[in-house]
């Protein structure tokens, strides 16, 4: 694979994380719940780089969460009902969710 090939395909995993902001943008619905109406329009505190747009709870949830996307990530796994789960990162190795 070339310089140009990688640097497509990485555009691309981009891309559709910003078709799936737009659509939600353009079903005027939260993109998150995709329930409310997107009432912020979200910013990363570190870029300043526009995330999306989300209602006032999923705006104000990802924030009482630290817009950390490992916590985040540990609040879905908790939901799910298997954030004791170790995770199996190659056979036979398995990681403990930190
Ligand atoms: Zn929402």
């Amino acid at each position: 694979m070339s310089c140009g090939e990688a640097a497509s395909s990485l555009r691309a995993d981009l891309t559709e994380t910003e078709r799936d902001e737009m659509a939600a943008s353009r079903t005027g619905l939260c993109a998150i719940c995709r329930k409310a109406s997107p009432a912020h329009v979200d910013h990363c505190h570190e870029t300043g780089r526009v995330r999306g747009v989300l209602c006032f709870n999923c705006n104000s949830a990802i924030g009482k969460l630290g817009d950390a996307p490992d916590t985040t990530r540990r609040a879905t796994a908790y939901l799910e009902g298997n954030a004791w789960k170790p995770t199996l990162v190659a056979p036979g190795v398995c990681r403990l969710p930190s």
